[in-house]
């Protein structure tokens, strides 16, 4: 008989390892095990058209509901995994064990919480599920102030399209600029003055201390100034869901760690997603990947080498972010070492920052400018040493650049 593969986790990766497996013909049992009630979804809406409320909330699952059936899935949600039994080959759930002969995990990860005083408040909020987003909207009424910790894509997303709807917004963050873990000052200072435009009000190089009030946080005290807050959104990081990976003995390291087929140091179970880690050669280091991109590429991976038929992952990352009517494309990763090479304007919100490493193009980000965006991944892929003049040039052609 065919092998069962068990899935744990109901996210990204998990729907794409299950419809995959079935693509690349697994014909044996398939089991979905995901905590939450909503069949896969994608969480990239949530901070932007869901919370908006421009898209009804079947529209974010991956594949209809109907497709699990017809194609053999079985889906378990509303189920928590609690445990693995490697030496038994089997997942405990409260509603008894699960029997597997290959196991995925796909458990994703879950946000960084606060841990200040007040921090537990009822009306400070977190953004990571459609729950999420269904106990905030709300409390997106015009006028009220919306006091938003961190100013990363989650953020500087949930700061846009609270400032179109006309809400008070105040973005406070540790670092002294937007943005400032993944990309460069030019990147940064473009959004911190597109939102400054829309009326966001930053607070960098914050100090946050304390959440004043009783049953809900009335100020919020940042480097001992007050803010008077309706409501608190905190979009402070996450942190990758590996505890039943290492509760079972497999090798984490700040994520469950794969090889390049996905594999983890059990050969019979598997990784992908935001719950991994694993070497990347764009990157010459093993990195932690926070996109749906590594997500669909890592699962298909699995379900390749499950299938017999293994094929390396050698993706180049890329992400996008959409605030206000900006399209914000990133391929590759940047470091702060990079040489940046500007190509366009930023005063006409369509440009490309490029970053060359030792002459190599290593990544970009691109406002507004696809072909920047689709000839740098591309470029990237190729590791093309680029003349920083012509990259600069937009009279030349972007697929003229490495010529
Ligand atoms: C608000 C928001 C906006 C985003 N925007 C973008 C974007 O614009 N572009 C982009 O590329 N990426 C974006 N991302 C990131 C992207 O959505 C994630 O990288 C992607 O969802 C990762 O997929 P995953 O399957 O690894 O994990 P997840 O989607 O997190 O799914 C993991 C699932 O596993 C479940 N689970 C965990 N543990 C267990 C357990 N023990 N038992 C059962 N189930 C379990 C979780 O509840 C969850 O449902 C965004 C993320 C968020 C939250």
């Amino acid at each position: 008989m065919a092998d069962h593969v068990v899935i744990v986790g109901g996210g990204q990766a998990a729907a794409q390892a299950a419809a995959s497996l079935r693509s690349e013909g697994h014909a044996g049992a398939i089991t979905i095990i995901g905590e939450e009630i909503h069949p896969p979804y994608q969480r990239p809406p949530l901070s932007k058209k869901y919370l908006s409320g421009e898209l009804a909330e079947d529209r974010l699952f991956i594949k209809p509901p109907e497709f699990y059936e017809a194609s053999g899935i079985g889906l378990k949600l509303g189920v928590t995994a609690t445990a693995i039994d490697r030496s038994g080959k089997r997942v405990a759930t409260p509603k008894g064990d699960v029997a597997y002969d290959r196991l995925i995990l796909a458990t994703g990860s879950h946000v960084r919480r606060l841990n200040l005083k007040g921090s537990s408040l009822a009306n400070v909020f977190y953004l990571r599920s459609i729950a999420d987003v269904d106990l905030i909207r709300p409390h997106f009424e015009k006028g009220k102030h919306l006091v938003i910790i961190g100013a990363g894509y989650i953020g500087l997303e949930v700061a846009a399209v609270a400032a179109t709807r006309g809400l008070k917004v105040s973005v406070v963050e540790i670092a002294s600029r937007c943005l400032a873990r993944v990309t460069s000052p030019v990147i940064s200072s473009f959004f911190d003055g597109v939102h400054r435009k829309a009326g966001v009000h930053f607070h960098y190089d914050a100090r946050l201390e304390i959440f004043e009030g009783h049953d809900r946080v009335e100020d919020v005290l940042v480097n001992g100034e007050k803010l008077n807050a309706d409501f608190v959104i905190a979009g402070i990081g996450i942190l990758p869901s590996d505890h039943l990976a290492r509760d079972a003995g497999l090798t984490v390291e700040n994520g469950i760690v794969v090889d390049e087929f996905g594999r983890t140091s059990d050969p019979d179970i598997y990784a992908a997603g935001d719950c991994t880690v694993h070497f990347n050669p764009f990157a010459g280091r093993k990195v932690r990947l926070e996109s749906v991109q590594n997500a669909i590429d890592q699962a298909k991976i699995v379900a390749a080498a499950i299938t017999g038929k293994p094929k390396s992952y050698a993706e180049v990352p890329w992400f996008w972010s959409d605030q206000y009517d900006l399209k914000l494309q990133t391929a590759g990763l940047f470091s702060p070492t990079d040489q940046v090479v500007l190509r366009g304007d930023p005063a006409t919100a369509k440009f490309a920052a490029f970053y060359l490493r030792d002459g190599v193009l290593a990544a970009v980000d691109a406002i507004n400018a696809a072909p920047e965006f689709m000839m740098g991944k591309l470029l990237i892929a190729k590791g093309a040493r680029l003349d920083p003049a012509r990259l600069a040039d937009p009279a030349i052609p972007m697929k003229n650049v490495a010529t």
